[in-house]
């Protein structure tokens, strides 16, 4: 299985995961590891344990065609919900959000700068969310987020067409680190893409052919009852109409890759919105939260999403 994906370039890597956490993820065997590692599949030798990167690891899982595998698993239990009709995810929906920002190597109180869920932007609303005060350490975010959908697709066939040649171009969708994302020509020279890589090349192209876009970061909610772990972003649009549109372009793409019968949730990711994304007011590429106390390690950032009851 490792010759079907791209592994993480040495730059962009952290091998923090033991032999025994492959396995598990991977379900095999020592030896099946050996196999992969003389295959090339990087890592790094501590206190005489091998370590790998967990994107590596998720990506050779997830191509892996053997169908136990942990993201194989993951990933269909995730998009369960993109072969469902769709008027669920048109409907309005009250999530309860929560974010906790943590700067790892603080230097001391200074000001926090988070990039807050922006559902106005298409409808929805936010109550609560006070900006975090300025502190030492760790600072958290709480509201009360409502999401909307609505079918508004894409109608410039220009802003379609340039759509579907990505769509149709191939890129193979992995895990890839959010750092080595906003690399998204280093992705795509790979073959690879991911939501925010493809996002910020889309968003160039529509940009090229006299469009007003931008690749746009939110978070992607409602999946294994929390927020989903993965980088979420889309192309935010001007169409012909003189209205804000979204492209999921990520999503289609992995729906499609997923199960066939997702055809109608692949029609709602080209324009439309619906109520399992939360905007936010990051771009593409930049990340939800800062700390300005100098320090240079990124914050991070662990939202805890869930849908309110009755919504
Ligand atoms: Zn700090």
């Amino acid at each position: 299985m490792a010759e079907s994906i791209e592994f993480v370039p040495a730059e962009y890597s952290h091998k923090t995961q033991p032999e025994s956490t492959a396995q598990e993820m991977l379900r095999c065997g020592p030896a099946d590891i050996d196999r992969l590692a003389d295959a090339g599949l990087p890592f790094e030798v501590r206190s005489g344990v091998r370590h790998f990167d967990v994107n590596d690891l998720y990506n050779l899982g997830m191509y892996s065609g053997r169908g136990n595998t942990q993201p194989e698993l993951a990933f269909r239990m995730l998009f369960r919900f993109a072969g469902r009709p769709v008027d669920d995810l048109l409907r309005e929906k009250t999530w309860d959000f929560k974010v906790t920002l943590d700067c790892v190597a603080c230097e001391g109180e200074a000001p926090w700068r988070f990039a807050a869920p922006d559902a106005a932007r298409f409808g929805g609303r936010v109550a609560g969310g006070q900006a975090p005060q300025a502190s030492t350490g760790s600072a958290h975010y709480q509201a009360k987020v409502t999401t909307l959908g609505a079918r508004t697709p894409l109608l410039s066939a220009q802003l379609r067409r340039l759509t579907r040649d990505y769509l149709d171009s191939g890129y193979r969708w992995q895990m890839i680190p959010v750092a080595m994302q906003a690399d998204y020509e280093l992705v795509h020279a790979l073959g690879a893409t991911s939501c925010i890589a493809a996002s910020l090349l889309l968003a160039e192209r529509f940009r090229s052919a006299g469009y007003r876009a931008e690749a746009k970061r939110g978070w992607f909610c409602g999946v294994l009852g929390g927020a989903l772990d993965l980088p979420h972003a889309c192309v935010e649009v001007v169409d012909d109409d003189g209205a804000l549109k979204t492209v999921d372009i990520a999503k289609a793409q992995l729906a499609a890759r997923l199960s066939p019968d997702t055809g109608d949730f692949q029609e709602l990711c080209l324009g439309s919105i619906y109520n399992k994304v939360i905007p936010s007011t990051a771009c593409g590429n930049a990340s939800f939260g800062q700390h300005e106390c100098g320090s240079r390690q990124p914050v991070q950032v662990r939202a805890d999403i869930r849908s309110m009851q009755g919504s």
